[in-house]
């Protein structure tokens, strides 16, 4: 009987968040503490910052900081080689990293749930690609959002599969907000 309401309840608390998210921002934090989630693994090139150092995902740093300051445990797995990169946005985050990752083997998600030390069933993985991020949730068994890619240079494998592995950001609306600017002066001729 137990076990029937143990599937009923992770098939509902399933139900309850996105598969995917145009931002990381725009992920709600108070579903993901309704559904039991504990600690995030979370990508770092394209999810939180565009691989080119161009763009950071909009609000994704208060985000981030609200995360902890609601008391999840974060871990950021990049597969980026850039060690002093990915030194340096841990160290700006306040958020643990390994790098190279190697994603999607789990040998660094397991590393992230231990120094978190939470289950897989209490994580959450977030991030731009299927074949690294939401591939090593599923080898996990955790549960994962697909965050759209930030714009950066596509690599030669992008511009053949990146359409199946990744989504776009649409760069105008969400990287450069008009609205909150004010509209300039009209200048007659
Ligand atoms: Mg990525």
């Amino acid at each position: 009987m137990e076990t029937v309401v143990f599937f009923q309840s992770s098939r509902l608390i399933s139900q309850n968040l996105p598969k995917q998210a145009v931002l990381l921002a725009d992920i709600s934090l108070e579903d993901l503490q309704n559904c039991g989630i504990r600690g995030f693994i979370v990508d770092l090139d394209n999810t939180i910052v565009s691989e080119d150092d161009r763009y950071v995902s909009p609000h994704a740093e208060s985000w981030l900081a609200e995360a902890k300051r609601r008391g999840f445990r974060c871990f950021i797995l990049s597969n980026g080689k850039r060690r002093h990169r990915v030194e340096y946005w841990s160290r700006r985050l306040q958020i643990p990293a390994i790098s190279p990752a190697r994603k999607p083997f789990p040998f660094s998600f397991y590393k992230a749930l231990a120094h978190m030390q939470i289950s897989p069933q209490e994580a959450i993985a977030i991030g731009d690609s299927r074949h690294t991020d939401i591939l090593g949730a599923f080898l996990l068994g955790c549960r994962c959002i697909q965050v759209a890619s930030l714009p950066h240079p596509p690599r030669w494998w992008e511009n053949l599969f990146g359409g199946w592995v990744q989504f776009s950001c649409p760069p105008e609306v969400l990287l450069w907000p008009l609205e909150a600017l004010a509209e300039p002066e009209e200048v007659s001729l």
